[in-house]
């Protein structure tokens, strides 16, 4: 019989680490007690709840330990790309070429979260003109400018086009910084023409074949410098079994969201869920122990499933969450006001989504590249988190919107009258900031009216 699981504050997980060396647990390379990563300056673990699981402990480390990776894989010979906005299209062409690494500097707009301000990144940004009437991904500008976060990579590939004006903004201000970016065009993907030849996209949508053979065609500027960066060529060969792996990572999260969102109870908490879903985008730097993480989660997971306990009770009421949240300590909230979750849409559920493998891979990667919500209307995404609340038994929806983000001034109203209009559940909006401290009690007091409001209708 599995032990009811539960989420532990980080002086709890002191002693639980204690215990699982004493009954002899063993930890890859990267593994560790939770708390040396406050002395690295990451202080907001002090004030998150994380599971208590030995796989939760090796999730967390893997994040934790990804500038570490970065910098032995550059000691080590590899060169780094920093993939910027595609979130999940240009890493999976990068990993097929054994010689480099992707990450997506963008990542950045968590270190002012984790390191509670302590990283300075956001006073870097306002010295450079981007200030806080811009979204939290300027941190990024900090972190290329102070150099203490990841290493600068020598390569940036960043997609343009149908990007937010936030993003578009604080790239070019980087380029300025003097840090060169090689950009590809993305178009806004419309609906085909009635009599228009059109394919099917991952996810649910259609796009006209002449938008996914543009799209190609950009994508085969970045398969040449690539290959020009690698030194080496990188075949159609090379991609499908790049194609292959990236969707070994998207099956294993897809088996993962299947038993965790649909389990009576939830197996684990939405905070783990969301670091791992988080994995898809680029592989926290690391293809194949994110397969492990992986593999241990579910694994996990799947004998509390069947053993029936989780970090939730069976009345939990389940929630669909659109949007990353700025402040981790809000996924915990969730749990704390009596919900639990139960599908998401984090801007980037096209890294979800399997790449076709019927198709030459580069057209592969094109549909994958279109089916990215933010290149899309509202009104695709608003269908997209139907579908998903329809198959995962959401019973309300929480938008959550970035402070200064462009991308979310109207859609969060879209997306909550359509989810209103198509299912009738409650729809919950709110802003989180990059730290919740001193709006803690309104934002749990909000989600615990939605929870009330779920379970006053269900009888
Ligand atoms: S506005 Fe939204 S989509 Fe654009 S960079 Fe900021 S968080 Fe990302």
């Amino acid at each position: 019989m599995t032990q009811p699981p539960r989420c532990l504050s980080l002086d709890q997980w002191d002693r639980r680490y204690a215990e699982l060396c004493a009954a002899g647990m063993r930890e890859p390379s990267y593994g560790g007690c939770l708390r040396r990563h406050v002395e690295d300056g990451d202080d907001r673990l002090l004030h998150l709840k994380m599971d208590d699981s030995p796989a939760a402990l090796r999730l967390w480390n893997f994040l934790l330990s990804e500038e570490d990776r970065l910098r032995e894989a550059q000691a080590s010979g590899k060169r780094l790309v920093g993939a910027m906005k595609d979130l999940g299209t240009v890493p999976v062409m990068v990993y097929a070429l054994d010689n480099l690494i992707a990450f997506y500097p963008d990542g950045a707009w968590w270190l002012p979260c984790i390191m509670e301000h302590g990283d300075g990144l956001l006073r870097i940004a306002d010295s450079l003109g981007v200030d806080d009437s811009f979204c939290p991904v300027r941190a990024m500008l900090g972190a290329f400018e102070n150099e203490a976060h990841f290493p600068i990579p020598e390569l940036l590939v960043s997609s343009v086009g149908a990007t937010c004006d936030d993003f578009s903004a604080i790239a070019q201000r980087l380029e300025a910084m003097g840090h060169p970016i090689f950009w590809w065009e993305i178009p806004h993907r419309r609906p085909p023409e009635p009599d228009e030849p059109s394919v099917l996209l991952p996810g649910m949508f259609r796009a006209a074949q002449s938008q996914v053979a543009f799209v190609q065609s950009e994508l085969e500027r970045v398969r040449r410098r690539l290959e020009e960066y690698a030194g080496k060529s990188l075949s159609d060969d090379d991609l499908s079994a790049g194609i292959h792996r990236a969707n070994l990572v998207r099956r294993k999260l897809a088996t993962l969201r299947e038993i965790v969102f649909k389990a009576a109870r939830a197996p684990l908490p939405s905070l783990e869920m969301l670091v791992a879903e988080m994995l898809a985008i680029h592989f926290c730097s690391d293809q194949y122990e994110c397969l492990v993480v992986l593999d241990e989660l579910i694994a996990e997971a799947g004998r509390r499933a069947v053993d029936d306990v989780g970090v939730t009770d069976e009345e939990a009421v389940r929630v669909f969450w659109v949007n990353p949240v700025a402040d981790l300590r809000v996924m915990n909230l969730l749990e704390d006001a009596g919900g639990r979750i139960c599908g998401t849409e984090y801007l980037f559920s096209h890294a979800l989504d399997l790449l076709p493998q019927h198709v030459p891979p580069m057209e592969a990667l094109a549909r994958a590249a279109l089916a990215d919500p933010m290149v899309g209307s509202a009104r695709d995404r608003a269908a997209r988190v139907c579908r998903d609340m329809r198959a995962f038994g959401a019973e309300a929806l929480v938008v959550s919107r970035i402070p200064g983000a462009s991308h979310c001034a109207m859609e969060g109203p879209l997306i909550r009258d359509v989810v209103r209009r198509e299912l009738g559940v409650p729809v919950l909006e709110i802003e989180v900031p990059t730290l919740i401290d001193t709006m803690t009690p309104t934002l749990q007091t909000r989600l615990e009216a939605l929870v009330e409001t779920v379970k006053r209708g269900r009888v």
